[in-house]
């Protein structure tokens, strides 16, 4: 079953709530950093980050950024995948906030704090709309804090 964002997106009221939470959650914890995941991360990301007076930094599959790029490889259920971020979009020290629709085993935020961390970033914590099952009870990954708005069952 694939749990579908855009459902949320047809409703401005529900879209603009959800944003909403996020924004009261982070807007005074230092953050001065949002990176999103492509693809869905790109959706919730860049409205946090405006809101909190944050930049957005992409975190995208290979081959979409035009400068010179750090990778970060991870395994899936079936194969594997790939996110990279360019050289010098976070500095060393930076408060950083991570931003996907939904975890799930948890290994495409994994691999998105050991981008972050190896560029010197301090992420302060992943926030998703949604943790499925797999992922349920669970509130943080390699010791940061994951903070999901709604648990699918
Ligand atoms: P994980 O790495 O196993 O935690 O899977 C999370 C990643 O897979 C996120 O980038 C999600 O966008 C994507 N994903 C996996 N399953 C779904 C789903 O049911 N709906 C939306 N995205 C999903």
């Amino acid at each position: 079953m694939f749990n579908d964002i855009t459902t949320l997106l047809l409703h401005p009221k529900a879209f603009k709530d959800a944003v909403e939470i996020f924004v009261e959650r982070y807007r005074d914890m230092g953050i001065s950093a949002v990176a999103g995941i492509e693809a869905r991360g790109f959706i919730f990301g860049p409205s946090i980050a405006l809101a909190i007076g944050a930049k957005f930094v992409p975190l995208r599959k290979p081959k979409k950024l035009p400068g010179e790029v750090i990778s970060e490889a991870y395994v899936l259920e079936y194969g594997t995948d790939c996110l990279e971020m360019h050289v010098g979009a976070v500095q060393s020290g930076e408060r950083v906030l991570v931003v996907d629709d939904l975890v799930a085993t948890g290994g495409t935020l994994s691999a998105a704090m050991s981008l972050l961390e190896r560029a010197g970033a301090d992420v302060v914590e992943c926030a998703c709309l949604i943790g499925l099952p797999k992922f349920k009870g669970r509130c943080s990954l390699n010791g940061k804090p994951v903070h999901v708005l709604v648990e699918a069952i």
